[in-house]
Parts: C-alpha cells; sequence; structure tokens
C-alpha cells in the first residue's frame, strides 16, 4: 500500500454503480454479470504477473438527472462495435451508451486502480456459469482519459493523477500542509482512541498513524466510514494532497462527534432506565409473580381492603383517629421502604382486634350448666358448686366485678377442662395464654414499636386470634412467671387483672388502650406460694388436690375411656377395658395426683386395638359372605371370557349395615397379658417401700411438689471420718439446715436413745455421716422433711428398721417439738396411692384432714405427733425401746 505504483497507460475498467472504491479500502466484490467476468478473466485471472483494474464509479441516470445534467458524449450505439471511443473531460461526468440509446451510463471522469489481493473462481449450478469472486486493494487515482469498449467490458486510456516524490517532497514543506496534517493526525488519533475504548481493542490500529504517509491515512480513513456517494465522489476528486486532508480531517471529526452523541444518548437512556425503567420492569416482574402465585390484587387494592377493613372493625374514634394518621403514613409510603410493612401489620392488627365484636351471651341457665359441669367431670363437687355460684352472680349481675378464679393444683387434674366448661357454659369462646416460663414483661405488654421485630404482647395476640372481646380467657401456670433484668411480668399481669385500670390495658406494641373489662379471666397454677401475694390477692384460689384411686377409676370408666376410644375410631363394640384392668393400670403404671397420665396410658391400649381391629376387619371382609358371593360369578366371567367386573353394591345399603358385615365377633378385652405387651411390666408396686426400708437408715417421708404430694424416702449412713455430714440430692438451703438440726437434736439426745454409752458420748467419733435424697435429678427444698431426717438417723444409729408402711411429715425444731407443715393434702394423698398404710402428721395439721376425701381417711391410720418421741415411738415396729431408759 505504501509503495508508489507503476500505472500503465491502458486499464481494463469495472464500473461501480453509486460507490468509490479509495485507495487503501480493500473490497470483496463477486462478478456474475458477463462483462464483469469477461474482465476478470482477461485482466486478472489469465494473467500471469499481478494485474490491475481500474474501478470507476457510475452514476444512476435519475441522479444525474439533478445532480450533474451535463451528457457525456456517446461512447458507441452499437454494443457489437468493437473500438469505438469517447473523449471524458477531467472533472466532468460522462455518458457511455453502451447497448442501445436507452441505457446511458454516467461514468466518473475519475477512477481508482486496483489490484486482486484474491481471486477464486466457481461455477454456477445448474447453468454452468461462471464466476469470480475478488478481493480488491484501493492503490492509487487515475484520470480516464479516453473510455473503449473491449468484447464485453470497457476498457480506458488514463493518466496518473498522484503526485511524483519530489513534487510530495515539495508539498511536505508546505507549512499550510504539515498544520493540516498535525490537525488531522490529533483528531484521528482521537477517534482511534475512543473506538478502542468502546471496543477494548489493544492499540493497533494506532501503529498506522505512525508508519502511513497522512495523505494515504486520509484516504483509508475516510473509506472505513460510512458517507454518502457525493462525499465519496469528492473525497476521490480530491487530488490536492491540501484539499483531501482538510476534507478528511472534516470527516474524521464529524465521525467522532457523531460517536460522543450517540454515546450521550445511550447513557441518557440508560440513566432513565435504571431510576423509572427499573421501577416499571421489577413491578412488572412482581406483578407476574403475584398473577403466578394467584393473588393479582395489588398494593393499591390491598391498602384499600385494609381501610374498608378498619372501618368495618368497630374502633372508638380517637383509635380511629390514629389508625388514619397511621393509614396515611402507609399510603404515602412505597411498599419497598423499610418501615412499609410494619406499619402494614400494624394497622392490620388495629383492624383485625375485636374492639366491639362479642360472642352473643345468651341467657344463662344454672342447671343446664351445672348438668354440663356435671357430666364433663366426675366428683369435684366443691369446685363445681363454687363455680355455679360465680355463674349466678354474673347472671345476676352481668358486669359484676367477682375475683378471677384461680384453680391451683397438680397437672391433669382438670383445672383447664373446668375453665372452657365455664366459657362453653356462658356460650363465650375460649382461649388460653400459657404463662409458663414467661420472664419478659414485654410478653405480657409487647414490644414498642420502635424495636426491630416488635409484636404485641400474648393478650392482645391472644384476642386478635379469638377474635370477640368477651372471651373466657385463660392464664394458664400463672404461678411459673417469673422476673428478671427485663422486667416483671407479674406487674403488668396485675394491670390485666384489675377491673379499674384493665379498660384501659396498654400494650406496648398497640399503643392505644384496648378494652379488656369484657374478659372473663380464669387462672391456673400448680402452686399458690410462687404467686406474687398483690397478684394472689386479686384472685380467688380454688384448690383441685388430686384424684383418690377410686376417684381416679370413676373418671376413667365414664370419661376417659369413652373419650379415648371415640378418638381412636373405636368404641366399647370393639374394645372393652375391664374396671379390674383399669385399676391395675392406675396401681402399676401411674403416680400422679391427677390422670393426664392415666389417659396416656388408655390411649396407648386404644391405639394397639385399633392395630387389631384393622387387621380383623380386613380378615373378615375376605371372609365366607365376599368371596362366596365372587367366586362363582368371577368362575362364570371368566369361563365366558368376559373382563372382570365389580361387585356393585346396592343404593339402599346404608353404612351401618355395610360396618355390620364386617363387624368382629366379639369385642376385644383388654386382658393382664395385653397390659403387660402394650405398656410394658408395671412400674410400681406396693412392695416398693418395704424393700427400701429393708435396711437400717432408711426413713419414708412426704413432701410436696408441683406433681402433688410424693412419697420421699430419705437414706443415711455412716463411715469412717472426722465427724462431718455430707449431704446430696440437691438440696435447697432450707432442708440442708433441717438436716443439720436433726443431726444435732440425735447427737444431743444420743444417750436417752440409747444411741451411745456413757463413755463414747460422742455419735460421730471418728464417724462421718452421709444422708442422701433420692431422685437426686429433682431439686428439693424445704422444711417438712425435719422428721423423716431424724428417724432415718435413729433407725441408723440404732441400727434398727423404720416400719414399711408408715410415711411422715413434719417440721421439727431443735428443741424436739413438731411443727406443721403445707399440703397436708396432697401428701396424704400421694401415701394413699403409693399403699401406704400409716401417716404420722404434725398434731397442728388435724383441720387440714377436713379436706381429704373420707375415702381416703378410712383407708389410712393418721397418727398425729406433737414432739420428735411421738414420733419415734409410732416410726418403728414395737414402739421406741429404748425408752425406759430415758427421759425423754
Ligand atoms: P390440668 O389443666 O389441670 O393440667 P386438664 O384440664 O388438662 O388438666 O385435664 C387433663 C385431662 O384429664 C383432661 O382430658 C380432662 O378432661 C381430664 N380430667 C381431669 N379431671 C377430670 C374429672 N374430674 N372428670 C373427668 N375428666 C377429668
Amino acid at each position: 500500500m505504501a509503495e508508489s505504483v507503476e500505472l500503465p497507460t491502458r486499464l481494463g475498467i469495472l464500473p461501480f454503480r453509486n460507490k468509490v472504491l479509495l485507495p487503501g479500502a480493500i473490497i470483496r466484490i463477486r462478478c456474475t454479470s458477463p462483462s464483469s467476468v469477461k474482465l476478470v478473466e482477461q485482466e486478472l485471472w489469465q494473467r500471469e504477473e499481478k494485474g490491475l483494474i481500474g474501478i470507476l464509479p457510475v452514476r444512476d441516470a435519475a441522479d444525474a438527472a439533478t445532480v450533474d445534467p451535463v451528457v457525456s458524449q456517446g461512447v458507441g450505439t452499437d454494443s457489437g462495435e468493437r473500438s469505438s471511443r469517447v473523449q471524458v473531460g477531467a472533472s466532468d461526468s460522462h455518458r457511455l451508451d453502451g447497448k442501445n440509446q436507452q441505457e446511458v451510463i454516467h461514468w466518473h471522469s475519475r477512477g481508482v486502480a486496483a489490484r486482486a489481493l484474491h481471486l477464486s473462481r466457481g461455477v454456477e449450478k445448474p447453468s454452468g456459469r461462471v464466476t469470480y469472486v475478488v478481493v480488491l486493494e484501493g492503490l492509487c487515482r487515475f484520470n480516464v482519459q479516453e473510455l473503449s469498449t473491449r468484447g464485453t467490458y470497457y476498457t480506458a486510456r488514463i493518466s496518473p493523477l498522484e503526485m511524483t516524490k519530489t513534487e510530495m517532497e515539495q508539498v511536505e514543506q508546505d507549512p499550510d500542509f504539515v498544520s493540516l496534517s498535525r490537525q488531522f493526525k490529533a483528531t484521528a488519533t482521537e477517534l482511534i482512541s475512543v473506538l478502542e475504548q468502546k471496543q477494548k481493542t489493544g492499540g493497533r490500529t494506532k501503529v498506522l498513524l505512525e508508519t502511513v504517509p497522512v495523505h494515504k491515512l486520509a484516504d483509508i480513513f475516510v473509506a472505513s466510514f460510512e458517507i454518502s456517494f457525493e462525499e465519496q465522489l469528492s473525497m476521490l476528486d480530491s487530488v490536492d494532497l491540501k484539499v483531501r486532508l482538510s476534507k478528511a480531517t472534516e470527516l474524521v471529526d464529524r465521525h467522532l462527534q457523531s460517536i460522543h452523541v450517540a454515546e450521550k444518548i445511550t447513557q441518557k437512556v440508560e440513566g432513565q432506565l435504571s431510576k423509572s425503567q427499573k421501577e416499571f420492569l421489577l413491578r412488572q416482574q412482581m406483578r407476574a409473580i403475584k398473577e403466578e402465585l394467584g393473588d393479582n390484587d395489588d398494593d393499591e387494592d390491598d391498602v384499600v381492603g385494609l381501610e374498608r377493613k378498619m372501618q368495618s372493625s368497630g374502633m372508638p374514634s380517637n383509635i380511629w383517629k390514629h389508625a388514619q394518621r397511621e393509614l396515611r403514613r402507609l399510603k404515602k409510603m412505597q411498599p419497598q421502604q423499610p418501615g412499609y410493612t410494619s406499619s402494614r401489620v400494624y394497622l392490620d392488627l388495629l383492624a383485625d382486634l375485636p374492639w366491639q365484636k362479642a360472642s352473643e351471651e345468651y341467657e344463662l341457665d344454672l342447671r343446664a350448666a351445672k348438668e354440663r359441669l356435671d357430666s364433663d367431670h366426675y366428683g369435684l363437687t366443691k369446685v363445681k358448686q363454687r363455680i355455679i355460684e360465680y355463674l349466678a352472680v354474673r347472671k345476676l349481675k352481668p358486669d359484676a366485678r367477682g375475683p378471677v378464679l384461680c384453680f391451683v393444683g397438680p397437672p391433669g387434674v382438670g383445672k383447664t377442662s373446668l375453665a372452657s366448661s365455664i366459657a362453653a357454659a356462658l356460650g363465650r369462646k375460649f382461649i388460653r395464654i400459657s404463662l409458663g416460663g414467661v420472664k419478659d414483661e414485654a410478653d405480657i405488654r409487647g414490644h414498642r414499636r420502635t424495636y426491630i421485630g416488635s409484636m404485641p404482647g400474648r393478650l392482645i395476640d391472644g384476642l386478635k386470634r379469638v377474635a370477640v372481646c368477651n372471651p373466657v380467657m385463660l392464664l394458664d401456670e400463672i404461678d411459673k412467671t417469673g422476673s428478671d433484668v427485663r422486667g416483671d411480668p407479674a406487674s403488668a399481669l396485675l394491670e390485666v387483672l384489675d377491673p379499674e385500670q384493665n379498660k384501659t390495658f396498654n400494650d406496648h406494641y398497640l399503643n392505644v388502650p384496648f378494652d379488656l373489662s369484657k374478659v372473663i379471666f380464669v387462672a391456673t397454677a400448680n402452686r399458690v406460694q410462687p404467686i406474687p401475694p398483690p397478684l394472689l390477692d386479686r384472685m380467688e384460689v380454688i384448690e383441685l388436690p388430686g384424684y383418690t384411686p377410686e376417684e381416679k377409676l370413676k373418671i376413667a370408666m365414664h370419661h376417659l375411656i369413652p373419650r379415648v376410644l371415640d378418638q381412636h375410631g373405636l368404641n366399647s363394640e370393639f374394645l372393652r377395658i375391664p374396671e379390674a384392668m383399669v385399676k391395675l393400670v392406675i396401681q402399676g403404671y401411674t403416680r400422679e395426683a391427677g390422670v393426664r397420665n392415666l389417659e396416656r396410658n388408655l390411649a396407648a391400649l386404644s391405639r394397639a386395638a385399633a392395630v387389631r381391629v384393622a387387621e380383623q376387619e380386613q380378615a373378615v371382609s375376605l371372609s365366607k359372605d365376599v368371596q362366596s358371593l365372587a367366586s362363582p360369578l368371577l368362575e362364570n366371567r371368566l369361563a365366558d371370557g368376559a373382563e372382570l367386573e365389580m361387585e356393585v353394591i346396592p343404593m339402599g345399603v346404608n353404612n351401618h349395615e355395610i360396618s355390620s358385615t364386617f363387624k368382629i365377633a366379639s369385642p376385644l378385652t383388654v386382658d393382664e397379658d395385653m397390659l403387660e405387651k402394650v405398656l410394658g411390666p408395671p412400674k410400681f408396686d406396693d412392695k416398693e417401700a418395704a424393700e427400701r426400708v429393708a435396711t437400717p437408715g432408711v426413713s419414708v417421708g412426704l413432701v410436696w411438689t408441683a406433681f402433688g404430694g410424693e412419697v420421699q424416702f430419705v437414706e443415711a449412713t455412716a463411715m469412717g471420718g472426722k465427724g462431718e455430714l455430707h449431704l446430696t440430692g440437691q438440696l435447697g438451703d432450707v432442708i440442708k439446715e433441717s438436716a443439720q438440726i436433726a443431726l444435732t437434736w440425735v447427737r444431743a439426745r444420743a444417750r436417752d436413745l440409747n444411741l451411745s454409752t456413757a463413755e463414747a458420748a460422742n455419735l460421730l467419733e471418728g464417724r462421718d455421716v452421709h444422708i442422701h435424697f433420692p431422685a437426686g435429678a429433682v431439686p428439693k427444698d424445704g422444711p417438712s422433711a425435719g422428721v423423716t431426717l431424724v428417724t432415718a438417723l435413729v433407725s441408723l444409729f440404732s441400727q434398727r428398721r423404720v416400719r414399711a408402711d408408715t410415711a411422715m411429715t413434719g417440721e421439727m425444731t431443735l428443741r424436739g417439738l413438731v411443727l406443721p407443715v403445707g399440703g397436708v393434702k396432697d401428701k396424704v394423698l400421694a401415701a394413699h396411692r403409693c399403699g401406704i398404710k400409716r401417716v404420722i402428721l404434725p398434731e397442728r395439721n388435724l383441720k387440714d384432714l377436713t379436706e381429704v376425701p373420707s375415702a381416703v381417711l378410712s383407708g389410712l391410720e393418721i397418727i398425729l405427733a406433737k414432739r420428735m418421741e411421738d414420733v419415734l415411738e409410732q416410726a418403728f415396729e414395737g414402739g421406741c425401746p429404748w425408752r425406759q431408759h430415758s427421759k425423754l
């Protein structure tokens, strides 16, 4: 490209319609017309040395008419004329009439000599026409002197137009040219760097700028742009270097500007897209997702729906104002904004709360209520009586501010079910709020909305769930609330239970007062002691001490078994649990105050029975009737070669008849075998006490826990040591002190009790004592183990066994007085459950025995003790034999 070219005087001409090949440009063309094929064949293909051809632009006739009215002379009229000649002016376009008068060709007078870089020949099928594909490179300009035809293509006599070397050198001295070429190079460099930035290409194009002479560069650059034919022509005509350079600079600059403008537009569009378009696109996506989920009501409808819900919620006017303020805020927010969801959830709660909605309270029928209580619960006469009284007062004075009932007792004695019976008797909805383990005031009162993840308290949440403002609300396990650094839930509960304050209960999350005065509160607790006194003061405690085995049996037969059978899809026709077996379950498998474990065991039996019944049902359904029906039918059909048909049960037959077809011959009756198989070997028996006290140093005590009364063994042993007392079994401080008192008392009375001789006055001389309370995993505390501890120690030192049928409870003073203790009723019941026959109690607990069912008392010998000696007298077989020697 850089080298100068020797031009021949005559060149074969290839016309380019409305197109210019500039020097330095490379073009790939396909020649199919007979004239161009001939031209290529003769001028390029068949030549041995590299041939050149001239590319001459040709203008369309219509364009020529408007742009250039000069009509050039005809080249010839006859297409067959071999050597017709035409004179063409230097700068004019001329007309060459090739084939006939009509087809006038407007030749441009200047062209570019080109050489073929690559040639390939092909044969078109099926016509067999030869075609060429030529890659041409423009070399230099020439002027057409004369145009003629050779066979089918044109040739021209030409003269070169490019400057000679000396001319070139002269021009290069010209300061105008120098500044022009500098300007061109600057623009071209800028264009290249812009293009490279865009296309992230390396700096290959820049090398061109350094190596190629600037006048050729001008052509190469312009050839690579898309410019109009006119502009191409004028570039071709720019033989003068200065003119060419300034034209090229102008074109390159124009191209550069157009790139800049295009870039600016894209940026602007992209910017707009990133704001509104992005939002639009996201919204479109969201809508599509919602549609896909079948949830196509959009946010706006959502807010409208919310407002409607708020309007119909019956909020008091002041709260309505507050809610509207919040709603206005919500409407101004975008759903994507951070506060939107929290605001939305809050308003939802406001709209969902039962501000006015109440279940209709019908005229209370006391007799029906009593019947209902009786049918739901066995026994509990006093409790039921108190409930009826409570209901009667409510009937006479519906807005009476009676105390809150609080059922206290071990688990499974029916506290929850009594509360729900109250709700049923009043025709109100029932909701249970569990307070067990609540230590944070926010659980009752809610978190302020400023906190992330804040929620309403359990009461407001419960009311939202129950959706009426007058339910019976059970505050379950109110004794299990504790207080710590996060506040005191009990003080919040005080407000809830105080009829004066609960009209305007303030939940921190809700932030507006809610009227709780229509709610009927009922509480449950396992024990009274942990309930804070101010809270206890607002409640009326009703104790449910637990059931005797006889009561349990009745409850099981009349309430639990029918319910459990029903829950398992059985009835007494399928499974029978005889009384004797229930008794066995009560004695051998449960030792609880309530009936929850009993119910669980009965459920286990029912499950086992359900499996058997289900299995039998299947066996029966395939048995004789059906088979005798089916087999001849099958045989007939098979004999006919027909398809099998299903047996259709006639429409008239009802379900009962169908199930009677499958009814098992006789109901399954639970026996000892089945008990053992399903429940395993019995867990408890009456012999336990006898086995435990078989060695001296063990006594039987009665304690009171959250699960009701229990029998607690105390073990003492002695070994060589320094007179120390070891205590184990997770004991609290009070019980540890009781052990110290007991040991001191025994040591002080050792002589009188005949435990040591006068010479060895110190009972602990050279030995340690270890006292252990079994069930080491259960924490124990309380003062009532005093007498039991002394008995264990006396048994240990005297090496005499205590009576296995006797259990005891009582606090002891250092001087040996027996003081009264709590939970007597539960303890006596526990002794009865465990098969103990004699119970030693502090004398001052006599009054508590009135609460113990007479059935239990009749089966027990109750011994009342005033002093420790009375206890010891009764605890050992044959009394206290050393008494005659002492002056206790
Ligand atoms: P609590 O709330 O005291 O722990 P529940 O009320 O949950 O106990 O009672 C446990 C189960 O025992 C319930 O199925 C209940 O119906 C039943 N139950 C308790 N006491 C009686 C009773 N006296 N009569 C009939 N069923 C009872």
